[in-house]
């Protein structure tokens, strides 16, 4: 009898500690995926360019608390925007410095914003290059584009 339940509570413990290992795998995980993004933000964060909209040039911040929004620019005034970061160049291909964006979006502009170095489509966040990611649109394809639904 007692061997019995010595049996049970063995094959329970063991269903128990598998559980325990599947829990702790999922767990581990997710951390390293956390972990991947925070030091992408924190990466991010830590060059923060920003454009002058007065001048259209592009500066280093440093953000601090309580600053304003728009920040601080060179020219004198709270005219900073962040700035987005484009990689593409015109034949749809991807370059290793950035041309750096104002979005329309901040200055009130409702149109869309095109990368005045290789006239694509710019967006918040925009993404970066990758493994098998098209160029965004140009100008003239982006309009072509969007009358279909297929906008991205
Ligand atoms: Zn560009």
């Amino acid at each position: 009898m007692i061997e019995k339940l010595r049996e049970l509570l063995r094959s329970k413990a063991g269903i128990g500690i598998g559980a325990v290992v599947v829990l702790l795998g999922v767990i581990a995980a997710y951390m390293s995926l956390r972990g991947v993004m925070t030091s992408e933000a924190s990466a991010l964060s830590a060059d923060r360019v920003f454009i002058d909209a007065k001048t259209g040039k592009p500066y280093e911040l440093e953000l601090k608390e309580g600053m304003p929004m728009p920040a601080p620019a060179p020219s004198g005034g709270n005219t900073g925007y962040p700035a987005e970061k484009c990689y593409w160049t015109k034949d749809g291909k991807t370059k290793k410095d950035p041309t750096y964006v104002l979005l329309n979006r901040y200055i009130g502009k409702p149109e869309p914003t095109f990368c005045p170095d290789c006239g694509r489509l710019v967006v918040g966040h925009n993404p970066a290059p990758e493994e098998g990611r098209q160029a965004p649109p140009t100008e003239d394809e982006y309009k072509k584009t969007r009358g279909s639904g297929n906008r991205r």
